[in-house]
């Protein structure tokens, strides 16, 4: 708390009294350590692919060269490790227009059934590398009143991170249903599941479960954060139901009509 404080004094110079003005900065600090600590996260994440990069290709050019198989393999590294990057930049970007309150939703009617395809498409490729058995339920003739690129970028975060925690012939499904004036949509997964205390933390930026399973999946830390923003900007909510080892299902719920 800040305190600052004045005496009051009457037209003949006489001390009445004080007034004291108690600042409550508990909001403002907390606000302060999130900004700081989200430069301290941004700083190590775009760190450690450059510093492998830079490493890989000094080696090659201090001699590793002239071996081909070798070359081979550090020239793959330093191309994950550029996606890596790529992909970072590009949801901190995402991130930040979406915080700034940029996003411009552009609005239209979504005839579910037509939308779905290619992200069922998609998922479905990214199942079958794993041996992962994906399937899917939708109601018939839905539709919804929302940015149709924005909602796809919230349904296959959800897929990916479904696919990706979910080991060698687990099972993912997708589920889309109508209530009466809401859409929802469920991803399950039969994979690692989520601890209790990380629940509400997943959704936070750079927050992960286990740091070194998510580098190794590729993912930026940012996902879900990008997917609640979109869902709060569809005036829509996130939810997720996990039991640790036994799986997890992320419900959103979206109003039909904005
Ligand atoms: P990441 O790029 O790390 O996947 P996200 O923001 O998408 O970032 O997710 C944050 C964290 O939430 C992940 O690192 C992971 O620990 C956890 N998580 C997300 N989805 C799932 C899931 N389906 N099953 C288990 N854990 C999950």
């Amino acid at each position: 708390i800040e305190i600052v404080g004045a005496p009051v004094i009457n037209e003949t110079n006489e001390l009445k009294g004080a007034v004291l003005v108690f600042h409550d900065i508990t909001e403002l600090k907390r606000v302060e350590q999130m900004r700081k600590d989200f430069v301290a996260n941004v700083s190590h994440e775009l760190k450690t692919p450059i510093t492998s990069i830079r490493g890989f290709a000094e080696t090659l050019l201090d001699g590793a060269m002239e071996d081909t198989e070798l070359s081979k393999q550090f020239l793959t590294i330093i191309l994950s490790e550029s996606e890596r990057l790529q992909a970072l930049v590009y949801d901190l970007l995402e991130l930040s227009r979406l915080e700034k309150d940029e996003l411009k939703l552009t609005q239209k009617r979504i005839e579910i059934h037509e939308w779905i395809q290619g992200i069922i498409t998609i998922a479905e490729q990214q199942a079958v590398k794993k041996d992962i058995e994906f399937s899917y339920t939708i109601d018939e003739q839905i539709s919804l009143n929302g940015d149709a690129d924005r909602l796809k970028q919230v349904l296959l975060n959800l897929l990916y991170n479904a696919i990706n925690y979910t080991a060698e012939k687990g099972k993912v499904g997708l589920v889309i249903e109508e209530t009466k004036d809401m859409i929802l949509f469920k991803v399950r997964d039969t994979g690692l599941g989520i601890p209790e205390s990380a629940k509400n933390r997943i959704f936070e930026r750079f927050y992960r479960v286990d740091r070194a399973r998510s580098r190794n999946t590729g993912g930026t830390g940012l996902g879900l954060a990008i997917v609640k923003h979109i869902v709060e900007a569809h005036n829509g909510e996130i939810t997720v139901d996990s039991k640790l080892d036994e799986g997890s299902t992320f419900i959103v719920k979206l109003p039909k009509h904005l």
